[in-house]
C-alpha cells in the first residue's frame, strides 16, 4: 500500500463546536459526540440545539431578510461575497476535506473532489446572481404595462442529509444566497461539522450576519420543528421519501411553506448489447459503489439486454471485487466506511433478504475486516425479480441488483417499475435508441453513455417520489424566488360607475 507513512490520522482529542446564530457563536448545554466511521474513535461534538434555538435562529434570519442587508444587495456585490467565499474554500479544502472523512468515512480524494464541485457550485450562483431577473410585457394594449419582479422568498430552512454533507449543502446555499435569501440550516446529526466550519468562512468572504445561521442536533427535534415553523417562508429538504411525507405534512398543518424535496431513487442503468461493454461495466461498477452506494443518484437496478447478460454481469463482478475497500485517508482506496451503524444494518438486512428471497448471489455479500471500522464489499445479486425488496427499495449501500430484457419495450417497462424518478443512465452506440430511451424513462437526470457527470450549470431533481423542485442552476435561483406581477396604467381610468 503506498502512502500509508504519511497518510493523515483521526486527531488526538475530539474537537468541540458551537453553533451559528446572527453572526456570533454560541455554545451547546449538551453535546452530541461523534466517532468516526472508520476510527471508531470519538472525533467531534456538536451543540444538541433546542426548539428554543430554532426560534432564535429562524428570528435572527427574519430579521436581516427584513432589513434588506443582502436581498436589497445588488446582485453584483452579492456575487462579490460568492465569489470571494469561493476563493477561501480553494484555501481551505485540506481543511474541510479532513473533517468531512472523519464524520462520513468517505475517501479524502474524493471529499476534495467535492470540495471541487462545491466551489463550482458557488462560481456558478455568482453569476446567476447577476442575471437573475423579471419579466416585462408591453403587449396588454396601448396603456397598460406589465412587470413581473422576482423576489426572493425570504427565509428558508435547509435540511441536509449525512452522505454528502459538504456537497449536498453547496448545491443548493449559494443558490438561495443568489436569490437573496436568508437561511436556518440543521445539517444531519452525525456530519456537522463542516456546515459549522463554512460559517466561518461566509463571514469572511463578508456575507451580512444573520443571512446564515446554523443549528446542530437531532432531526425528529430540530428537523421536524423547521418544517413545522410559521415563520420559514420554504424548506429545502434533502433526505429520506419518508421524512420528505412528514415536511409536507408539517407545512399543510402550520404556514403552507413552499417546499423543495430531493427524495430517494432506485435508478435504472440501462445496458444495450452493442454498446462498449468493458466501458459500460466500469459505469456499473462506480455507479452502485461510489460513495459506498449511499447516493440519492447510486444506479442501483441494472437492466441488461438478455443476450449478452451471463457475460456482462460476470464482467461487472471482475470489477466489483477489484474496488479497493478501506481506510479513507489512505490515497488508494476507492470506497470507505459505512457512515453510520443504522445504515450498516439496513445493508446487511437488505442483502440477507436478498438471499432468503432466492436472488443469486454474484459477488460480495459480506463484511470487509480492515482494522477498525465498518465496510461492506461492493455486492451484485442477479436474476433479481421485479417483486423482490432489494428489487423495489431503495437500499443505500453497494448493493447491484440485475434485471434483464429482451426488447426496448421491456427495457422501459423495467425502468419505470419503481415509485422513484431521480436519475437514469443508458448505455448503446445506437443514438436513435439512446434518444427514445431518454424521452421514455421518468427520470429527472440522465446519462448517456455516461454515469454521474455534469456540473452546477444544469438543474438536479427528480420525478415522482424522488421529490419535487429543482436546484442548481438558473432554476435552482429561480426555486427561491416568488413572481410579482405589476400592472401601471398610463392612461386615465374608464369609470365603472355613471356620473
Ligand atoms: P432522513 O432521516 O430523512 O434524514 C435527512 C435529514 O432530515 C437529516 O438532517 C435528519 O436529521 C433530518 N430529519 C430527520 N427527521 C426529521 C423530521 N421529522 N423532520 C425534518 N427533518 C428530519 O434520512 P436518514 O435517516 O439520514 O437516511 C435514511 C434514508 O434516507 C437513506 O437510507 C436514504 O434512503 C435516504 N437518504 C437520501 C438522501 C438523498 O440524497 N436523497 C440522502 C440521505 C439519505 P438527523 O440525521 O440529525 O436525524
Ligand atoms: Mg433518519
Amino acid at each position: 500500500m503506498t502512502g500509508v507513512k504519511n497518510r493523515l490520522s483521526a486527531p488526538a482529542k475530539p474537537r468541540d463546536f458551537g453553533f451559528f446564530i446572527d453572526g456570533t457563536w454560541h455554545h451547546g448545554r449538551e453535546m452530541y459526540e461523534r466517532f468516526s466511521p472508520s476510527h471508531e474513535q470519538s472525533v467531534t461534538r456538536t451543540a444538541c440545539c433546542t426548539k428554543q434555538d430554532i426560534d432564535v435562529a429562524v428570528g435572527a434570519a427574519r430579521k436581516a431578510f427584513d432589513k434588506g442587508s443582502w436581498a436589497q444587495q445588488s446582485g453584483a456585490d452579492r456575487a462579490d461575497v460568492l465569489l470571494q467565499t469561493a476563493s477561501l474554500l480553494r484555501e481551505r479544502t485540506e481543511e474541510i476535506a479532513y473533517w468531512e472523512v472523519l464524520e462520513n468515512g468517505k475517501p479524502l480524494t474524493q471529499a476534495k473532489g467535492e470540495i471541487a464541485h462545491a466551489i463550482a457550485c458557488f462560481e456558478t450562483a455568482a453569476g446567476a446572481a447577476r442575471l437573475l431577473h423579471g419579466n416585462t410585457f408591453n403587449n396588454l394594449g396601448r396603456s397598460l404595462f406589465g412587470m413581473v419582479l422576482r423576489e426572493p422568498i425570504g427565509v428558508v430552512g435547509l435540511i441536509t442529509p449525512w452522505n454528502f454533507p459538504f456537497m449536498i449543502l453547496c448545491e443548493r446555499l449559494p443558490f438561495i444566497l443568489a436569490s437573496g435569501c436568508t437561511m436556518v440550516v440543521k445539517p444531519a446529526e452525525v456530519t456537522s461539522a463542516t456546515t459549522l466550519l463554512l460559517a466561518d468562512i461566509l463571514t469572511d468572504a463578508g456575507l451580512p450576519r444573520g443571512v446564515y445561521n446554523v443549528v446542530t442536533g437531532s432531526g425528529s427535534v430540530l428537523g421536524q420543528a423547521m418544517a413545522e415553523h410559521a415563520d420559514i417562508d420554504m424548506l429545502s429538504f434533502t433526505g429520506s421519501t419518508k421524512v420528505g411525507r412528514s415536511c409536507i405534512k408539517a407545512s399543510a398543518e402550520s404556514n403552507l411553506k413552499k417546499l423543495g424535496l430531493e427524495l430517494g431513487g432506485k435508478n435504472p442503468i440501462i445496458v444495450f448489447a452493442d454498446s462498449n461493454l468493458d466501458d459500460a461495466a466500469d459505469a456499473v461498477a462506480f455507479g452502485v459503489s461510489f460513495n459506498t452506494g449511499q447516493c440519492c443518484v447510486s444506479t442501483s437496478r441494472l437492466i441488461v439486454e438478455q443476450s449478452v447478460a451471463d457475460e456482462f454481469e460476470h464482467r461487472v463482478s471482475e470489477k466489483m471485487r477489484k474496488i479497493r475497500v478501506g481506510n479513507p485517508f489512505d490515497p488508494e482506496t476507492q470506497i470507505g466506511a459505512i457512515t453510520t451503524d443504522a445504515q450498516n444494518k439496513t445493508i446487511l438486512d437488505y442483502i440477507a433478504k436478498g438471499k432468503s428471497e432466492g436472488a443469486v448471489l454474484l459477488c460480495g455479500g459480506q463484511v470487509v475486516a480492515c482494522g477498525k471500522g465498518r465496510y461492506i464489499a461492493p455486492t451484485l445479486f442477479t436474476h433479481v425479480k421485479p417483486d423482490m425488496e432489494i428489487a423495489r427499495d431503495e437500499i443505500f449501500g453497494p448493493v447491484l441488483s440485475s434485471f434483464r430484457f429482451e426488447t426496448v419495450e421491456q427495457a422501459i417497462d423495467l425502468a419505470n417499475d419503481t415509485v422513484y424518478g431521480l436519475a437514469a443512465s443508458v448505455w448503446t452506440q445506437d443514438i436513435t435508441k439512446a434518444f427514445s430511451v431518454t424521452r421514455r424513462v421518468k427520470a429527472g437526470r440522465f446519462w448517456v453513455n455516461t454515469i454521474m457527470s455534469g456540473g452546477p450549470e444544469t438543474p438536479i431533481g427528480g420525478f415522482r417520489q424522488s421529490g419535487w423542485g429543482r436546484e442548481a442552476g438558473l432554476a435552482g435561483v429561480e426555486e427561491y424566488t416568488q413572481l410579482k406581477t405589476i400592472h401601471i396604467d398610463t392612461d386615465r381610468r374608464k369609470h365603472w360607475i355613471a356620473s
